[in-house]
Parts: C-alpha cells; structure tokens; sequence
C-alpha cells in the first residue's frame, strides 16, 4: 500500500466507521514496519516486528520483480530465473523463497514443482555469521499468527527435502534433526536458505572452509556444487578518493588515476618505496590527517592529542568476539608500565577506540563503559606524560570511518579465531597505509598473504588451535600463571576505574574467569602484548614503517568491490558484463 492508498484509507475509516482514534492508530502501526531498520548487529530473538518489515521488504521486492517480468514476457515463466538473480545478503529476506513459492504456485496457478525450480534457480545465499546465536529462528506459533500460508508452504519444502534425505541416509535420523527447516517448533531461516538456493557462499576464504566444514558439514555433504567462497570487498572511490583526497592525489601523481577503476594498478606504487621524497610526503599526509582527527576529538570531546603519536585505532561494533576488551587489557597494562619505569623509554600511544552497542546487548555496553572510566583515569594522570591517551569516540558511523581510518598507524583486527566471517575495516585501514595488528580471522588472513607476512602483525591462537582447546579451556590458568595479566584483571576488579561504585565491572570479570571466557581474551593476551611489543619498536624506525605502509597500500588491489562484485556476476549470477561508455 503506498502512501496515497493510506491516506484514503485513513479517511475512509473515520468518515464511514467514525472510528478516528483507531484509524490513527492503524496508520501508525502499519507506518511503524518500515519506520526504522534494527539497530542490532545480530539476530534479536522473535521480535514480531523484526518478522513484518522483512515480509515487507521481501514482498514488496518480489512484486515488483514480477510485475516487471510480466511487462516482457506476460504469464510464461519459462525464463523467470535467467532473467532475475535474487540475492539472499544474509537470512533477513529469507522468507523471499516462501513469498515467491506462494506468488508463483497461489496467485499465479504454476505446480509445485514447477514453481520450486524457478525459486532454487533466482536464488543464491550469503552467509555472513557462523556464530549459532546470530542465526535467525523463528517460533512456529510466530508464523502461524502472521503468515498461515508461509508457514503451509515451509512445511511443505520441508516434508519433501526430509524424503530427499532419508533416500541418502536412511538409516540416520540425526542428518534431518540437523537440515530440517522446522525442529523443536522453531523455522530455521539459514536450513530454509540453503535449501531454497543455487548457491551458498561465505565472504572469506577461512570462513567459507569453516561453513563446508563445520557450520552446514551436513549440507556441504549432500550438495558440495552449491558451495562458494567470495571474498568481501570496499569501493575504493568511497575508501581512498573521497575519504583520504591528499593521499588519493599523491598516489595519481605516481600512477596516473587508473587505480580508480581498477585498484591492482597500486602495485606501481612498488616503484618508490626507496624514493626518500616521495616517502617524505606519504608521512606528511598520515600526519595532515591526524591532524584532521586530532581538531574533531578537540572540538567534539574536549581532549587534545597529540599527532606526534602512535594512532592506534580499533573501530568496529561493539562485540564480544571482536575483542575490545582485549584492547582495553593491553591500555591498562601500557598505563602500568609507565608507572611502574617512568624512565624506560616508551613509545607514545594515542589508542582511538569507536562503535555502537546493540541495545539490549548489556556486556556490550558494560565494555563501552569500561573504555571510557579507563579513559578517564588515564587520560587525567599528569604523571604519564601525556605519553598515553585512550579516546572513545561516541556515534559512530561511516562519516566517522571516513574521518578516522586515514588518520589511523595501527590498524586492530583482533577477533577470536574462527568468529569474524570476513571484516571489512581490515581492508579500509590498510588501503589506507595502515599497518594491521590481528589475529589469523576472515580476510585477515588473505591480507596477510597479499600485503606479506613482513608487513602485518599476527598474533594469537588460530581457528583450529581454538577449536583444540574448547571443553579444555580453563582461563583460570592463564590469569594464575601470568602475573602481568593478574595485576590488569585485579585492578579492574577492585575498582579502580570505577571509585564511586567498585563492583561495576564485575559481570566482565566473571565473564573472564568464572564463566569460561568464551572468547579467549586471557588465552591470547600474552601473544597479543608480545606483538604489540613489537609493533612500537617497529614504529621507531619512521621509515622502515612508512616503506610498509606504501607496500600495504600497494599490494591491497585485490580488496576492491569491483573484484568481488565481477565474481558474483560470473560464478553465482551467470550474467554476460556489459560495458557502459
Ligand atoms: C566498515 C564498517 C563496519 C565494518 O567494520 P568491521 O571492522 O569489519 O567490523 C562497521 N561500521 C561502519 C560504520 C563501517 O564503515
């Protein structure tokens, strides 16, 4: 219904029913479903409304789809699936494969199973998370009150798939408890996905192998061909041109502006790594841009940094397993280690941390808290030096990015090994000339194998090593047998960043200690402040780092979206390029 239709719609219910108040309050409920997208990051269990406005957005897009379709080719569906691709980013629009099923079978009288090859042939499947509580599941009674018909029609592609495998197994009944859509009253909207689809992929090569191997083993099993791996991408002209000009305009200096459209042309910046001048100006724009950042700190949030200093940036949601609270472990023991050897030279740090919470993810937004009392103590003690600064820069966004990854030295990419799928401010950083601190996780690990091993620092447990420990893992140990990482714990612990009310941060704490530390923050802290070591005494040498950054930039061609967006066209949607003059 469009807004003209609402309006009338409005009007005719007050004028024949005379029924105002509840004409208004059927215009705001119905406004309400595509008011405002969630701001989760993650799948928020069986909101009702979260469940309208993706039938909304599904039904609406496939209506038009259709309706486009027919203007070509009238009521024949012969071609439906050569000429449309429909792409799943995630499970949100999943119920788009049951939407089409009823358009096709319900409205347009096609048979079934006529009607479920169009489908599995318009759709493919992005996966984008492998943690199991981000997968979204959806109660059978939710269904049943909302979408009758649908919850008919997942019954039905779930009867038939569940015949399709017991003829494979038919001696084991744990293969369907796993791959049915319906289990325990609940849809699985990634079973519904796959099962519905030409093609799955994952958006890293490390988290495509994890998705055959662990995630969906069983249906990688029966159906091996559906599987593809496209690795995430950033458009250039938003992450270079547009967000970092001085840069973008010494580089075409260089290279001519083909890098534009097609960024492996950076490789030609290979040519003047030992070009004294030209490194000169390359440092000379870093420095311009933490200028930029440093006069919006002071105008925003009141603080003065100094652009003499490391930048040390970890921006990114709020997330457990993105570990900022590892970062904030490693400022605290920077902080004691200045107190403690006033003397010892140090290498100065200006750690730059940004991100939202989701609004009900409580340990998210005790973390946020955590950052800015840990800010507030350091940041206020004269004795330092001023040779630590901790920042938490509050709404962030992707204006912020733009202001903030230009400017940053150190890029932190330090998530449990295993849970980031892909990450995408890994690549804007280092197309940047940022220097990456991370763990062998998503495109990190391919960054690694394009910028050289010599170029970016990695620490911490892989993938497999963490899967090796997990039911073993006893965090107790690390925190026992490592003193430096005690004295961090005990300080949090005791209140020291939270004076007026000492037990605030306790839930952290036991999260560390008590409850299993899920995301191996104590097991890696140790390899984590061995590397970051590391990183500050490669930064005293300025032009060994900048040499690095050039290489990093240079050799971060293969990142462009352009590249990921020509392998979907030719590997998922079979499309023939078309070139535009
Ligand atoms: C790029 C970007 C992200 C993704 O960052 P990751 O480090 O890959 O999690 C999130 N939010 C904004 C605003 C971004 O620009």
């Amino acid at each position: 219904m469009g807004w003209q239709n609402l309006q009338e719609n409005l009007i005719l219910t007050i004028l024949i029913k005379g029924d105002y108040i509840g004409a208004i309050e059927h215009k705001a409920e119905t406004e309400n479903i595509s008011k405002v997208l969630y701001p989760n990051d993650m799948f928020a269990k069986g909101k009702e409304l979260r469940l309208k406005q993706e039938y909304f957005f599904s039904s609406a897009t496939l209506q038009d789809i259709i309706r486009r379709y027919k203007q070509k080719f009238s009521d024949n569906f012969e071609s439906f699936a050569e000429y449309n691709a429909i792409q799943l980013n995630d499970t949100h629009p999943a119920i788009a494969i049951v939407e089409l099923m009823r358009l096709l079978v319900d409205v347009e009288g096609i048979s079934w199973e006529k009607a479920w090859n169009i489908t599995t042939k318009s759709f493919g499947y992005t996966n984008h998370t492998v943690m199991p509580e981000a997968l979204e599941k959806w109660s059978v009674d939710l269904l049943q009150s909302l979408l009758p018909r649908h919850l008919q029609i997942i019954y039905e592609i779930d009867r038939r798939f569940s015949e399709d495998v017991i003829k494979i197994y038919p001696n084991d009944k744990s293969k369907i408890d796993r791959m049915s859509i319906i289990k325990d009253e609940t849809v699985r909207m990634a079973n519904l996905s796959i099962i519905g689809s030409h093609t799955v992929n994952g958006v890293a090569k490390l988290h495509t192998e994890i998705i055959k191997q662990h995630l969906f083993k069983d249906f990688y099993e029966i159906f091996p061909e559906k599987f593809q791996n496209k690795t995430n991408g950033i458009t250039q002209r938003r992450w270079l041109l547009k967000a970092n000009p001085c840069l973008a305009e010494l580089i075409t200096e260089k290279i001519g502006n083909s890098w534009i459209t097609n960024l492996n042309e950076l490789t030609k910046l290979t040519e003047f790594i030992d070009n004294t001048e030209f490194l000169i100006r390359w440092r000379n724009i870093k420095k311009q841009n933490k200028e930029r950042l440093a006069n919006y700190i002071r105008k925003e949030l009141n603080i003065n940094i100094d652009t003499e200093t490391m930048f040390d940036c970890q921006i990114k949601r709020i997330h457990e397993y993105k570990r900022q609270l590892l970062n904030i472990l490693h400022v605290i023991h920077m902080y004691l280690e200045i107190k403690d050897f006033p003397e010892r030279d140090f290498i100065p740090r200006t750690v730059i941390i940004s991100g939202k919470a989701a609004p009900s993810y409580f340990m998210a937004k005790l973390i946020i808290k955590l950052i800015n009392s840990v800010a507030d103590v350091i940041n206020s003690d004269k004795s330092i030096d001023d040779k630590l600064k901790l920042i938490f820069i509050p709404n962030y966004s992707v204006s912020l990015a733009e202001l903030i990854i230009p400017s940053a030295d150190l890029s932190e990419q330090i998530s449990t090994a295993g849970m980031e799928a892909s990450g995408t401010g890994n690549m804007k950083f280092a197309l940047n000339g940022a220097l990456t601190i991370g763990t062998l996780d998503g495109a990190n690990v391919e960054i690694k194998e394009e910028v050289g091993e010599e170029n970016i620092f990695i620490f911490g447990l892989t993938d497999k090593e963490i899967e090796e420990l997990k039911g073993k893992y006893n965090p107790k140990d690390f925190y026992k047998n490592n003193l430096k990482l005690q004295r961090v714990i005990d300080l949090i612990a005791e209140g020291y960043f939270s004076r007026h009310e000492p037990s605030l941060f306790k839930p952290i704490i036991d999260s560390l200690l008590h409850q299993g530390d899920k995301f191996f923050v104590l097991a890696d802290f140790q390899s984590y402040i061995e590397c970051q070591q590391k990183v500050s005494k490669e930064y005293l040498d300025q032009e060994l780092w900048t040499k690095k950054s050039v290489i990093n930039v240079a050799k971060i061609g293969k990142f462009s979206s352009d590249r990921t967006i020509e392998e979907y066209v030719k590997e998922i949607w079979n499309l023939k390029k078309v070139h535009v003059s």
